[in-house]
């Protein structure tokens, strides 16, 4: 099977399951896994920040992101492609008490002009606008990539307004390969930064919410109460320090895979359009993605369904060279 549904179903590396068996343990809910925290302050330092908390998903490091900054009656500020909104089951509502206004940005990416729009006065009948949320990668947005620039201008906007930001860094590292950035260059710009071992990374477990000192204390305790709290965490952990220390660089490979992909999708006059492909997403259009998807896994080969008539084809790094060879004989042939 060729498995582009997602970056998530890489299986770990039996490097990695040696670096998990080999981890030194103790109960993280006492703060004693030695592992645990070792990953927590190593990706925090690598982005400037203080403090870490490991988590089981990313949805669980978003949720305990808005818990942690909002009240009941704040307002969230994001876009209509992104996860917060579409993929967490409604959480900032379920968990958060606030709600949500939502920009319209080009490929799921915000600007400073349209989160301004949407900034509310303080009046009696309207929630306070509180925290903004930005994506990047944005997943839905086809892996569409926001520059330093971009990042920094809608930063630098938010502390003008007194607004929190928040980064949902899920895919933050292919953000940066893209980029050719280094994690310290967004230093200082965010409140705090979701970020899934999970996804490119290969880990096969792990998500890590980094923030300020101050945030964490309140943060630890909301991802407890959420049911979060892991005990001898340390065999996952050790997978994420695997994978940070080795399949950080190798993105670029998936990065080259995609525009692979993209560039023969282009050429295929059953094609209506391939959004542009920055990083390892490849999303496009035909007349069926349900009718395509059952086409393509008679040839082993498995495809996600975004909506009725876009396909994402996901590159990780369980696909080869090889592989990619396979799937663009595959597509000229249908
Ligand atoms: C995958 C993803 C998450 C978190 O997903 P989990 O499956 O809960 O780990 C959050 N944001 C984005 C953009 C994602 O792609």
């Amino acid at each position: 099977m060729i498995d582009l549904i997602s970056d998530t179903v890489t299986k770990p590396s039996k490097d990695m399951l040696e670096a998990m068996m080999n981890a030194e343990v103790g109960d993280d809910v006492f703060v004693e896994d030695p592992t645990a925290n070792r990953l927590e302050n190593k990706i925090a330092a690598m982005f400037g920040m203080e403090a870490g908390l490991f988590c089981p998903s990313g949805t669980m490091t978003n949720q305990v992101a808005i818990k942690t900054h909002t009240q009941p009656l704040d307002e969230i500020i994001c876009d209509k492609q992104c996860h917060i909104y579409n993929h967490e089951t409604g959480g900032w509502a379920f968990h958060s008490g606030v709600s949500i206004r939502l920009t319209e940005g080009e490929r799921g990416k915000m600007t400073v002009p349209q989160i301004e729009e949407l900034i509310l006065p303080d009046r009696d009948w309207l929630p306070n606008s509180r925290l903004v949320a930005i994506e990047n990668t944005v997943n839905k947005g086809g892996g569409s990539v926001y520059t330093i620039e971009e990042m920094k201008a809608i930063s630098d906007f938010c502390r003008s307004k007194n607004l929190i930001i928040h980064l949902d860094g899920a895919r933050i590292f292919n953000a940066l390969t893209a980029l050719n950035k280094k994690p310290a260059d967004l230093k200082g710009m965010f409140d705090s930064i979701s970020i899934c071992i999970s996804k490119g990374l290969g880990a096969p477990v792990g998500s890590v919410l980094i923030c300020s000192k101050a945030f964490i204390k309140k943060a630890r305790k909301i991802r407890k109460v959420m049911g979060g709290g892991m005990r001898q965490s340390g065999f996952l952990a050790a997978a994420c320090i695997y994978a940070l220390d080795n399949n950080i660089e190798r993105l670029r490979d998936d990065h080259t895979r995609a525009k692979q992909l993209g560039e023969t999708l282009k050429t295929l006059s059953w094609v209506k359009k391939v959004l542009p492909v920055e990083t390892n997403i490849v999303v496009f259009e035909v007349e069926s993605s349900a009718k395509f998807a059952e086409e393509i896994l008679k040839h082993n080969i498995r495809v996600h369904t975004f909506s009725p008539t876009l396909v994402r084809m996901v590159t990780h790094l369980d696909i080869s060279d090889e592989m990619i060879d396979e799937v663009i004989e595959v597509l000229k042939k249908f």
